[in-house]
This record gives C-alpha cells, structure tokens and sequence, in this order.
C-alpha cells in the first residue's frame, strides 16, 4: 500500500492492492477482551498505576494502515507525488468490558479513555515525522465498523487530511481578516440565538452546525477558545468529568435517531514538523479551535439523495436540535 496524491484536489489516498481484503476476516473471539485471543501489543494504559486493572489501553492496530518504522520517501511521479504509508494506526481499547459504551459507561471510566486519548495524541505528535493526529470511531455495521470491543482508533499521519486541512487554512483566513476565531465567533452567536444549542454543559457544548452535512450532524466543542484537545485534558483533569459527560449525553440523543454514527475528533496539527509549511501554523493557537464531530448514518434519508459533491441533509439542523434536546436519556 502507499500514499497517492490527488494533483487537482490535493488529497492523499491510500491505494494499493491489498491481500487482506480478499477474504473474510473471522472474529471467534473478542480479540480485545475474549479467551484465547491473539496476544496484543499494548502502547500504553491508563490508569498507569502498576497493579491497578486498566480502564483504557492503545495496542498497535491487529492490520494497520500506517506503519511506524521508516521514512516517507515522499517523491514525484511525473506530474504526481506519492509516498510510503509511514505513521502509527493504533486501537484504544475504550474500556476492559465488552457491553460498555461511550453512551453506558459511567463518567469516569468516559474519562480515562479521553486521558488516554489525549496522551497518544501528545506522544505521537512528538515524532517529527509527523503532521496530524487523527482520533475516530466508527461504530454500527453502516458506518464500517471494525471490532465488536468498544474501541476507537487513532492515525497518525505524515499530511493532514484534507477535511482539517480545509478547516485550518479557512481558520486562518477568518482570523487574518477578524483577529478572531471562527469556532469562538460560531459559539458566541449560537449560545445567543440558542436555536442550535443541544446542550451546554459547563466549559462545553454540543451544538447542531447551521449547515449540517448529514441529518442530526452534531459538535462537541470547548466554550472557551482551545486550539489543542490533548493539552487542556492533560492539564486541567477537573473538566473531562464536563466533556465526558456531554459526550455520552449528545450520543445517546443521537442513537434515539439512529445506532450507527462516525464520530471525529479535529484538534491542532503538530506544529513540530520541520516543514517549510511551518510558517503556516505560526498563528495556529488563536485560529484554531478544537471539537469533535458525530456523524450519525441515517440510512434511509441518505442513500438515495446523497452525492458526494454537495451535502444533502434532509432535515434541518432547527428540527434536529429539537429532537435531539427533547430526546429521552438515562441522565
Ligand atoms: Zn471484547
Ligand atoms: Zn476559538
Ligand atoms: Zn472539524
């Protein structure tokens, strides 16, 4: 497999042949929790007191996409630019028990896993190889899901995916011609209007975008402006409790309308690469600002309509927030 860039739209793709996708994969055993699982190669832990049980681990992922030994190699191809996949795909493990969830675990257990999350992200982005850090879920059969454990995967990638590289150039565009940050302007009109606010939960808040790309789209955002997730959840434990809490309320309001959801957590790239584009990033801590995006798959309403060019999102995001604040949830 290797990395092929797109020369009119500037994204990467991973293309290749790939033996793996032949055939079946067969999953007897929980590989992250069953008897007689293969062994696993476990990154970190949390909580990493020795003895104490875990709450939450990273294991390098059993097929990754990116692998950690090497250099890029990046090249041209004539007119285009390809290069080794190099960069770290790992599982995190979101709690030891099988049946508990982002939306059933408790609070703290939600907790370690975000502690987790963010010291993998803070690791990886201390190799200089690397531009982002990519933190997602894919959970229910239409949105691709991998393993039946709880789990989430990061990738740690040598470019930016072109999503957030779309977010951090129109970030700083806003910010070079307002000296503010989008993403705090966004909040500070949509706690004002509150017709798009699912839920504010001390220092964050869920929201419903004015312009949702699917059906029920919502984020997950700090009220005050934060460029880094990893940062204020390594330093400033005491508002995980917050973040935990509203994450697993916005999802159980969004699995009221559907089981199946992506969910992507966009935060700063790293600003430690070498890169001539570093100049780039010299105003990232104010035009930044990081959130998490659920991205609920409603079958039904997005099959026929959805072309890939131009969203279609058959219900508004002022119907949608309506659902989603009256939506029954376990508290
Ligand atoms: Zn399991
Ligand atoms: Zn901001
Ligand atoms: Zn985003």
């Amino acid at each position: 497999m290797e990395l092929r860039k797109d020369p009119i739209t500037r994204s990467w793709v991973i293309t290749g042949d790939d033996p793996a996708e032949s055939g079946p994969r067969p999953e007897a055993a929980c590989r992250f929790c069953g008897d007689g699982a293969p062994p696993l190669h476990v990154i970190a832990v949390t909580p990493n007191t020795p003895g104490a049980p875990w709450a939450a681990r990273a294991v390098v992922h059993p097929t990754p996409l990116y692998r950690i030994e090497g250099d890029p190699g990046r090249r041209g191809d004539g007119i285009y630019d390809c290069m080794r996949s190099v960069g770290a795909h790992e599982v995190l493990v979101e709690n030891p028990r099988h049946d508990r969830h982002l939306w059933n675990a408790s609070d703290e257990e939600i907790g370690h896993f975000l502690h987790l999350a963010a010291e993998r992200i803070l690791d990886l982005k201390r190799d200089p190889r690397i531009k982002y850090v990519s933190l997602f879920k894919d959970y229910g059969k239409n949105a691709g899901q991998e393993f039946n454990h709880p789990t989430s995967q990061i990738t740690a990638t040598t470019f930016v995916p072109r999503r957030v590289l779309y977010e951090l150039r129109a970030g700083r565009d806003y910010f070079i011609s307002k000296e503010r940050c989008v993403f705090c302007d966004i909040i500070q009109q949509e706690e004002r209007q509150a017709l798009r606010v699912i839920e504010a939960r001390g220092d964050y808040v869920a929201v419903s975008p004015y312009a949702p790309r699917v059906p029920y789209e919502s984020w997950i955002l700090p009220r005050n402006h934060d460029a880094a997730f990893e940062r204020t959840s390594l330093n400033r434990p005491g508002l995980r409790v917050n973040l935990a809490a509203l994450l697993r309320r916005t999802l159980q309001r969004v699995r009221t309308i559907t089981e199946d959801f992506h969910l992507v957590l966009h935060t700063s790239p790293s600003s430690q690469h070498p890169s001539r584009n570093l100049g780039y990033w010299k105003t990232i801590d104010d035009d930044y600002h990081w959130h998490i995006e659920i991205l609920p798959v409603v079958g039904s309403k997005a099959k026929s309509y959805t072309f890939k060019e131009v969203y279609y999102s058959p219900v508004s995001s002022e119907t949608a927030v309506k659902q989603l604040r009256e939506a029954k949830i376990d508290g």
